[in-house]
């Protein structure tokens, strides 16, 4: 029989991942929203699709956003994920229909129905439904993220959701997938390596350490799922002492990870470094934290809003400002690091702190993408979630000799 792929989303593009495999079931892999795309407006997958059921690798929009749109005209749908995975997806979500609301083609209702259909899965553990089966590895990316391995009539496909192989402060890293048939691969990082990941953290380090010294802030504007509790960590791994302040959603995703130290590389450690942290409740925290030289880890991580913005404005005048994730074109981050100046109220408000940028991506470089390649030694490469996934097919295809292909979204492909 003929396994079928309908590509819906993140294909030649990042954002909105959303992918039918079609075996003797209809398997939805991740369903997911685009925040932005290029105009700031966002931007979702197609609807009205009948899936048996989805597997939702991972919690981040980009890949659980949409799920709560599948819920509409009461249906009933089972949706796989770990336990972590939906507990940050009930925040993550809530947060997003605050924020996008009106632009948001589903109500609260379809979100509350979509929380009580999830079905837990664990790593390790094996769907059968019908004559395909599904397992879930670690993919190293944040709390709970999953590679999804799915067999069907002797044949093995697999899908990396986003995938981090390299060790970082909470998790160990995706171990190699062998031989596998087809392999869907994200490639954000097609064409660029990332530093090595301890020369990174000291220069990290150097710089907290010397604004402190100064009696500075260094501040983190932070996503705060996965790099607020990376950081959190990384600073308390290399400085016992300094003072740390959590504030914004990373606080309550924080929790979330606690909850569940099976999914952490050394859950002692975290829970001392957040027992150690000041997580910022009320505004007697907020004084002290910016009275206090040390490190405020706040969410947004682009700063499109959260309590990062006043902090910004509040801190004294020996403070930093440090990027550690990737900022969309247009984002008050993405100006603060070109021209010094954020927008509040369409007001454009300049903002006089040194301002750096250091590379802690939580998905895959270009060496590690072409080493897991090359470890599932797979008959078929289907390229996703990257810009430049046309370029790697090529490359792929003329300079490795694998069946490499970039689809469209809307597209259909026969693995
Ligand atoms: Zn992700
Ligand atoms: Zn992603």
């Amino acid at each position: 029989m003929t396994i079928h792929l309908d590509c819906y989303g993140a294909s030649g593009e990042v954002g909105r991942s959303a992918f039918l495999l079609q075996t003797d079931k209809k398997v939805l892999l991740d369903y997911g929203v685009k925040i932005f795309d290029k105009t700031g407006q966002p931007q979702f997958p197609l609807e009205g699709i009948n899936p048996d059921f989805a597997v939702i690798s991972h919690a981040h929009l980009d890949h659980s956003g949409f799920v709560p749109a599948l819920y509409k005209g009461n249906k009933r749908l089972r949706w796989y994920a770990t336990p972590p995975t939906v507990e940050f997806c009930e925040l993550l979500w809530a947060d997003s229909m605050k924020i996008m609301g009106p632009q948001l083609p589903y109500q609260d209702s379809h979100l509350n129905k979509a929380l009580k259909d999830w079905t837990p899965v664990m790593y390790g553990q094996t769907l059968h439904t019908g004559d395909t089966k599904i397992t879930l590895s670690d993919a190293g990316h944040i709390s709970g993220a999953a590679i999804v391995n799915i067999e069907h009539g002797g044949k093995t496909i697999c899908y990396t959701g986003d995938l981090k192989m390299e060790e970082t402060c909470m998790h160990r890293g995706a171990r190699p997938v062998e031989d596998v048939d087809t392999l869907i691969i994200e490639c954000t990082y097609a064409f660029r390596d990332h530093p090595p990941r301890a020369e990174v953290e000291k220069q990290v380090m150097d710089e907290v350490r010397a604004t402190v010294k100064e009696g500075g802030t260094m501040l983190f504007p932070s996503f705060s799922l996965g790099r607020t509790q990376e950081l959190l960590s990384l600073v308390r791994k290399h400085e016992p002492r300094v003072p740390i302040y959590v504030d914004g959603m990373g606080r309550k995703i924080t929790d979330i990870y606690m909850k569940h130290p099976k999914y952490l590389k050394d859950p002692n450690f975290f829970k001392k470094a957040v027992r150690s942290a000041t997580m910022v409740r009320g505004p007697n925290d907020k004084r002290e934290a910016v009275q206090t030289p040390g490190v405020i880890i706040s969410s947004a991580g682009m700063l499109s809003g959260g309590p990062i913005l006043n902090y910004l404005f509040n801190v004294n005048q020996d403070s930093r400002v440090v990027f550690t994730g990737y900022c969309i074109e247009g984002t008050n981050g993405w100006k603060l690091q070109k021209d010094g100046y954020i927008t509040v109220d369409e007001r454009d408000l300049e903002v006089d702190l040194p301002v750096e940028y250091f590379d802690l991506s939580a998905h895959a470089g270009r060496a590690d993408l072409l080493n897991f390649i090359k470890w599932a030694n797979p008959g078929r490469i289907v390229l996703v979630h990257g810009d430049e996934t046309e370029r790697f097919a090529t490359e792929l295809r003329d300079d490795f000799g694998y069946d490499a292909v970039a689809p469209k979204t809307g597209e259909r492909l026969e693995l």
